[in-house]
C-alpha cells in the first residue's frame, strides 16, 4: 500500500461550516472577566483568574483539525489515536460526532481492518515513528494534528542522535508525547539512544552514576521501560543532551539540568559533553508563570480546572497545592455542594471527596478564589464551574 502524505482540512470553505461547533468552547463570561481585569466580584464570591489560562494554540488548532475532519469526511470511518487532548469534555463531544477510536498500541487487531477508505487523525501530542510507519503501510487518508511546539522537539532529539548524543528527556515514559520524542531520538538510522528520566529524584540516581557511583544492575532495574533497546549506561552516557516533554515543570525541568551538567562538569572537567535545550512550550510556561502571580494574591483556595491525565494541568495543580488548598476538578458537577467537593487527588492519582475549607461556608464576606485551567479545558467548562461556585455561595451569576 502506497503511504499517502497528511492532508490539509483547515480550508477556508471547511472551517466556515464548523465555526458553530469549535465556538462553543468560548465563554462571553470568561471573557468578560479577562475585560474586568481578571477579576469577577460577587457579594459572597471573588474570582481571580490567572492572566494566561485554558486552551492553548496547539489545542485550539488540534480540535478545529478534529471538526474540520468530520465536515470533510463525512460518511467515512474516522480514527482518532488515543485522544485528541485530554479533556474529558471534548473527547465526548467529539465522540458523540461517530469519531472512533484507536489503541496507542498498533499490535492490536483493530489495525489490521484499517484500509485506504480509512481517514485517521494524530493527534497534538504526535505518534511515534513505528505508529506512523504502520499507518502509512495502511494506506489511510492521515490528519496531522500534531502542534509545532512537538515537532520542534523531535528535530532536537533527531540533530542529538546524528551527532550520537544520547537523549536525556524528562518526562512521563508512558505519556504518548514522550513515547513520540523517544521514538525520534533514534535518529533517521534507528541507532540513537534515550532515557527517559520524570523527577529529581531519577536525575539523581542518572547523576551518580555518572559519577561512577551506581551499580549497573540496580540502575538498570531503576530505569526498566525507560530506555532504547541497546541503551548501556556505561557507554551512552558519555555525551548527552536533554529535552524534555513540553508539559513540563519549568522550575524542576531547569533544576535536573543543572543537576546533569554538575555531574558532567565533575567528570570530564567541563560541560562541553551536556547539551541543554528548552523545550516546554511557551503556552505552559506562560500558564505556570500567570500562576505563581496569582498566588501572591491574597487568596482562600484555588480551583484548577481540566483532565486529570493533563500532563500541563497536573502540574499547575502541584504548583498551587504548594501554597493554598487547592481543588483540581475536571467539571461544574465535581461542586457537589459547599461542604463536598470531588477533586483529583495528587498522591492517590484518583478523584476523592473533599470537604470545602470552613471559610466556604461562611457567607458574611466574599471568598475570594483564584482560577485557572490547563492548556487543553474550554473556557465554557471554566464558565460553568465559576457560575457553579458562585451558586453554591448563594449569588449566581446573571
Ligand atoms: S501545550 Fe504546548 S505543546 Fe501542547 S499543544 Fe499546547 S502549545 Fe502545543
Amino acid at each position: 500500500m502506497t503511504a499517502r502524505k497528511p492532508i490539509n482540512v483547515r480550508r477556508p470553505e471547511v472551517m466556515a461550516q464548523v465555526r458553530d461547533k469549535v465556538q462553543q468552547y468560548q465563554s462571553a463570561l470568561v471573557d468578560s472577566i479577562r475585560a474586568n481585569g481578571d477579576v469577577m466580584s460577587l457579594p459572597a464570591l471573588e474570582v481571580h483568574l490567572a492572566a494566561a489560562f485554558g486552551f492553548c494554540d496547539g489545542v485550539k488548532r488540534a480540535i478545529e483539525i478534529a471538526y474540520a475532519t468530520c465536515q470533510m469526511f463525512a460518511g467515512k470511518r474516522i480514527w482518532l489515536i488515543g485522544e485528541i487532548i485530554h479533556n474529558p469534555a471534548v473527547n465526548a463531544d467529539l465522540d458523540g460526532m461517530g469519531l472512533r477510536h484507536l489503541p496507542w498500541d498498533f499490535n492490536a487487531p483493530v489495525y489490521e481492518t484499517l484500509n485506504e477508505e480509512d481517514v485517521v487523525i494524530m493527534p497534538a501530542f504526535g505518534v511515534s515513528v513505528s505508529m506512523r510507519k504502520v499507518l502509512d503501510s495502511k494506506g489511510v487518508q492521515l490528519v496531522d494534528s500534531t502542534c509545532g511546539n512537538v515537532i520542534r522537539v523531535w528535530q532536537k532529539v533527531r540533530n542529538y542522535a546524528k551527532m550520537g548524543i544520547t537523549s536525556v528527556i524528562h518526562g512521563k515514559a508512558k505519556h504518548e508525547e514522550s513515547q513520540a520524542t523517544a521514538s525520534h531520538s533514534r535518529g533517521e538510522d534507528g541507532k540513537g539512544h534515550f532515557i527517559v528520566i520524570f523527577n529529581e529524584a531519577d536525575a539523581q540516581v542518572l547523576c551518580d552514576y555518572i559519577l561512577g557511583r551506581g551499580e549497573r544492575d540496580a540502575f538498570m532495574s531503576h530505569f526498566a521501560g525507560c530506555y532504547s533497546a541497546g541503551f548501556n549506561p556505561d557507554v551512552h552516557l558519555a555525551e548527552m543532551g536533554m529535552a524534555n516533554q513540553t508539559t513540563m515543570l519549568k522550575s524542576e525541568t531547569a533544576h535536573i539540568q543543572s543537576m546533569l551538567r554538575a555531574a558532567v562538569t565533575e567528570r570530564d572537567g567541563d560541560d562541553s559533553r551536556f547539551h541543554a535545550f528548552d523545550t516546554i512550550c511557551g503556552a505552559t510556561q506562560d500558564r505556570q508563570n500567570a500562576l505563581f502571580e496569582l498566588l501572591e494574591k491574597p487568596l482562600d483556595a484555588m480551583f484548577i480546572i481540566g483532565g486529570y491525565n493533563s500532563s500541563n494541568t497536573t502540574h499547575l495543580a502541584h504548583i498551587a497545592a504548594r501554597k493554598l488548598p487547592t481543588f483540581f476538578v475536571k467539571e461544574a458537577d465535581c461542586l457537589m455542594n459547599l461542604s463536598t467537593i470531588r477533586s483529583y487527588d495528587l498522591k492517590q492519582k484518583t478523584e476523592v471527596t473533599l470537604p470545602l475549607p470552613s471559610e466556604a461556608a461562611d457567607l458574611s464576606r466574599p471568598w475570594r478564589i483564584g482560577v485557572t485551567a490547563g492548556a487543553s479545558c474550554p473556557a465554557n467548562v471554566i464558565e460553568q464551574v465559576i457560575r457553579r461556585l458562585a451558586e453554591l455561595r448563594g449569588c449566581p451569576v446573571a
